[in-house]
């Protein structure tokens, strides 16, 4: 059968859709996740019996500091919350939920489509691997060959027998320095990128110079940057020139951690993490640069301190406070419509 069954349109883990359907969409969602493999010991007694807690109001404020230390927190497998949650974003707005939750971090196929159904949202499922500490035992073994077509069959096809096909390769994981095995991840997601029109989003590794690289490789494999996605360039990427030299490649530039308030998280000793007011300086000096068809922005929602049931900002943060906050900064309308639903329209249709 042919590969490029779904050209001009959105697939939905319901199915394809009119890209026009899509509204405010959020471009690097988790509803369900299993994070446990970013897990960080926090190196004392106290923290110790923190990390084996629930999460509570009274750890919280705890948690928010050290939340890749806690073991509940980097855990979410509850059907019912991600479809509480999902709905608040529906009612604030929302469209569509890109969840890139690849293999390696728990990827629910069965479930995205009963949330989708319940909360009344288009859901978009990833594909492909997470960074090398999630690949299963035999993924050395693997060839770039056999990745591809696993990949190509749950686009096409769907997952397992599941029929539930993904509609974007990601999050394809790299760590820094680069793993032999990542690169084989990645030469395997650009072959089933090329094979069947779906975009793909690459989760780069805790260096600045991390992000250029993976381009450099991705356009040596034969991959389309127009068709690719960069992600959490707001919490890898902070010299003005080196984030020129990213954009200037064509690729998509993902502000993914909106809402995430966190400078100096646990598990990545080498970055810092800005505020949502740096994030949107940070677009706003992209945009007069002219790059304002390549922005995307979104949560990452990967831990339960960040959904509202426990105290966060859930995935309507973006469409309730952040686009309110881009207008007070002095974004136009057109442009914070291009962020929210023109962009992520484009790099989700089909090829
Ligand atoms: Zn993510």
């Amino acid at each position: 059968m042919s590969t490029r069954t779904t050209s001009g349109k959105v697939l939905t883990v319901r199915g394809p859709v009119d890209p026009k359907t899509l509204g405010v969409t959020v471009t690097h969602e988790h509803l369900l996740i299993d994070l446990s493999v970013v897990f960080v010991d926090p190196g004392n007694e106290d923290g110790r019996k923190l990390a084996d807690e629930k999460v509570r109001l009274d750890n919280l404020g705890w948690i928010r500091v050290n939340w890749s230390s806690n073991r509940d927190n980097l855990v979410q497998d509850d059907v019912d919350l991600a479809t509480r949650e999902a709905a608040r974003f529906k009612s604030a707005g929302g469209g569509t939920l890109v969840d890139v939750t690849s293999i390696g971090i728990h990827r629910n196929p069965r479930a995205l489509v009963e949330i989708s159904r319940k909360a009344r949202v288009n859901v978009v499922m990833g594909a492909g691997y997470y960074v090398a500490p999630a690949h299963p035992k035999d993924f050395s073994s693997r060839s770039v060959d056999s990745i591809t077509d696993e990949i190509v069959r749950d686009v096409t096809l769907g997952v397992g027998d599941t029929g539930v096909r993904s509609g974007i390769i990601g999050e394809i994981g790299c760590s820094w320095p680069w793993t032999e095995d990542e690169r084989k991840s990645v030469a395997a997601a650009v072959a089933a990128q090329r094979a069947t029109g779906a975009p793909l989003l690459i989760h780069p590794g805790r260096d600045q110079n991390a992000p250029i690289q993976i381009v450099k490789f991705i356009e040596q494999e034969g991959g389309d940057l127009s068709r690719t996605v960069m992600s959490h360039v707001d919490i890898r990427v902070y010299d003005r020139a080196i984030l020129r030299e990213l954009a200037s490649t064509g690729i998509y530039i993902e502000y993914d951690t909106f809402g995430l308030e966190s400078p100096y998280p646990p598990h990545a000793p080498n970055t810092f993490m800005p505020s949502d007011y740096q994030r949107i300086q940070q677009l706003l000096g992209l945009i007069e640069d002219g790059y304002e068809d390549r922005l995307l922005v979104a949560h990452d929602n990967c831990t339960k301190h960040r959904l509202r049931e426990f105290g966060g900002h859930g995935f309507d943060h973006i469409p309730t406070t952040v686009a309110v906050w881009m207008r007070r900064t002095g974004m136009s309308q057109a442009q914070i419509d291009k962020l929210l639903i023109e962009n992520p329209r484009r790099i989700l249709t089909f090829a």
